[in-house]
C-alpha cells in the first residue's frame, strides 16, 4: 500500500515535472511549412515536386500518406538523418499508372526533435491536392495568312487540345506575342479544346523571322509548333531628307518646348539641342508610353470578331509620308538626326475629321510630346491603332467605338510640319507597316480569309464528330 502510494506521487511529481518543462522549457514551436504558393496544381509525375518544411530544433521525422477518392493509395515515412534545420521532401510519384484528371491527395506531416507533445515534438500536417496532367498540349493550326513580309503583319488561328492550359505564346524568334481566345459562334468544341488567335508582326528591326507558337499546361507540359510563313525579306525604306528651316524651328519649337518640357526655350544651347530634345528624348518618351499601352492594357475581347475592314482613316486623303520612311535631319547642311517613320501621314482639308474603319475600346488618349493630341484604340488578337497631330477629339479612355465613329480631326499637334493624320498600326507595341493595313487586298486574303477558312474548318471537323457517333 505504501509503495502504491509513493508510486502514485513519483508518477504525479513526474507529470507536474512534464507539464512544468513541457511549458516553460520544450520548444513548442512546430516546424515551419515553407513552399504553399509556388506548388503547382496538376503534376506531370515527371518533374520533381517537394515541399520544404524548417524548424529551428532540427527535423525528426515525416510522413506521407497518399489519398486516392478517399482511400490510402500508398503511404511512406521515416526518421530523418542529423536533425537537418531545413528539410525538402520530394513527392513519392505512385508506382501504378494512373488516367491523367486523376486528383491524388499528399497528406505529409513533418515532426521536429522537440521533447513537447510526450516527446513526440511538434508536428506540421498539409495536405496537396495534386490533379495528374501527363500529356503536352495539342497544336493545331487551323488558318494562317499566306505569307508575311518585314516590317509586316501575319494572322493565325489555331486549336489548342489540353485539360488545363497555362500559358499560349507566339514568337517571331526575337519577340513574343500573346495569344486570345476566340469563339466562333456555331461551333461546338470539345470540353479540353479551344481556338485561339493572334496577329504577329516582322518588326522592321529584324533582320530574321522564325514563327513558333508555344503552349504550356498548369503540369509544366510543352508543346511548339513552327509557324512556317514563306517571307519577303525586303522592307519598304524609302530615304528622305529632311531640311529644318530655322523660321519654322522658332515658332514650333518655341510652343511645343513649353508645353512638354521643363527647361524652356532659351534654356536649350541652340535649335540642334532644342530639336533633339523633341525628335529623340520625346519621341522616346512617347514610346514607352505606347508600348504600355497596346501590350499590357489590352484584353481577351475582340471588336473584329469576323474580320477586319481595310484602315481608312480620312477621306478623300493624300499619303504625305510612308511607314518605313528613313528620314535624315538637317539643320543648315548638318545631318542632326536620323529617324525611322513608323506610320503613315495623310492629309485632306484642314480639321478634316478621322474616321474609324474597325470597333474597338479607346486605350490611351493623351497629348504626348512628339505625337501630340493622340488616340490608341485596340481592336482585338493584341491589335492597336494609333491617331497622332489631332486638333480634337472627345474620346476617353474606356469609350467603346463603332466602325464609322468620328475619333477626332486633323490638326498639327505634337511635332507635326502641317496638318495632317499620323496613322500607326501596332501588333502587341510593335508598329507594323501600315500600307499593309490599308490595302483591301492584303486585308482580304491576310486576315479575313484566315477568318473564313478556319471556319470552315472547324465546321468540318464539327460534321466529321456529328457523323462519328
Ligand atoms: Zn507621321
Amino acid at each position: 500500500m505504501r509503495n502504491l502510494v509513493i508510486a502514485v506521487f513519483v508518477a504525479c511529481l513526474g507529470a507536474v515535472l512534464y507539464l512544468v518543462l513541457n511549458f516553460f522549457v520544450f520548444e513548442r514551436q512546430k516546424p515551419i511549412f515553407q513552399s504553399l504558393s509556388s506548388l503547382p496544381t496538376h503534376w506531370n509525375l515527371k518533374d520533381d515536386l517537394s515541399l520544404r518544411f524548417s524548424d529551428e530544433s532540427g527535423i525528426r521525422s515525416y510522413s506521407v500518406e497518399v489519398l486516392l477518392d478517399s482511400q490510402i493509395l500508398f503511404s511512406q515515412g521515416e526518421v530523418v538523418l542529423n536533425k537537418p534545420k531545413n528539410f525538402t521532401l520530394s513527392l513519392p510519384k505512385p508506382l501504378t499508372e494512373l488516367k491523367d484528371g486523376t486528383t491524388l491527395v499528399y497528406k505529409v506531416c513533418v515532426s521536429d526533435w522537440s521533447n513537447t507533445n510526450f516527446f513526440a515534438g511538434n508536428t506540421t500536417c498539409v495536405d496537396v491536392s495534386l490533379i495528374i496532367d501527363t500529356s503536352a498540349p495539342q497544336i493545331e493550326i487551323l488558318a494562317r495568312s499566306p505569307k508575311i513580309s518585314r516590317s509586316g503583319s501575319a494572322f493565325v488561328l489555331f486549336k489548342v487540345k489540353d485539360l488545363a492550359l497555362d500559358s499560349v505564346t507566339l514568337s517571331n524568334g526575337k519577340n513574343e506575342f500573346r495569344a486570345f481566345r476566340h469563339h466562333f459562334d456555331g461551333i461546338v468544341l470539345a470540353p479540353d479544346e479551344a481556338v485561339y488567335g493572334a496577329f504577329v508582326a516582322w518588326p522592321l528591326e529584324n533582320v530574321l523571322f522564325e514563327g513558333r507558337i508555344k503552349a504550356v499546361d498548369k503540369a509544366a507540359n510543352s508543346a511548339q509548333i513552327a509557324l512556317n510563313f514563306p517571307k519577303n525579306l525586303t522592307a519598304p525604306i524609302r530615304k528622305s531628307n529632311i531640311r529644318l528651316k530655322p523660321e519654322f524651328l522658332e515658332s514650333k519649337l518655341r510652343s511645343l518646348l513649353e508645353q512638354i518640357s521643363n527647361v524652356s526655350y532659351e534654356g536649350f544651347a541652340d535649335d540642334k539641342e532644342r530639336f533633339l530634345f523633341i525628335n529623340e528624348q520625346a519621341r522616346s518618351r512617347d514610346s514607352k508610353q505606347i508600348l504600355e499601352a497596346t501590350t499590357t492594357t489590352i484584353s481577351n475581347k475582340s471588336y473584329i470578331p469576323y474580320g477586319i475592314s481595310p484602315f481608312s482613316a480620312l477621306k478623300n486623303a493624300v499619303v504625305v509620308g510612308y511607314f518605313g520612311d528613313e528620314r535624315s535631319y538637317y539643320l543648315d547642311k548638318n545631318l542632326v538626326s536620323v529617324v525611322y517613320h513608323m506610320g503613315l501621314d495623310l492629309a485632306s482639308v484642314r480639321n478634316a475629321p478621322i474616321f474609324a474603319s474597325n470597333g474597338g475600346v479607346v486605350i490611351l488618349r493623351q497629348y504626348l510630346g512628339l505625337h501630340g493630341n493622340t488616340a490608341v484604340i485596340y481592336h482585338g488578337f493584341g491589335l492597336s491603332s494609333l491617331y497622332a497631330h489631332m486638333s480634337d477629339s472627345t474620346l476617353k479612355v474606356g469609350d467603346e467605338i463603332e466602325s464609322g465613329d468620328i475619333i477626332g480631326y486633323t490638326g498639327s499637334s505634337g511635332w507635326a510640319f502641317g496638318d495632317h493624320l499620323h496613322l500607326e498600326i501596332l501588333v502587341q507595341g510593335h508598329a507594323v507597316s501600315v500600307q499593309e493595313w490599308s490595302n483591301p487586298k492584303w486585308v482580304q486574303e491576310s486576315i479575313n480569309a484566315v477568318f473564313e477558312q478556319a471556319r470552315a474548318r472547324l465546321l468540318e471537323q464539327n460534321m466529321l464528330r456529328g457523323q462519328a457517333k
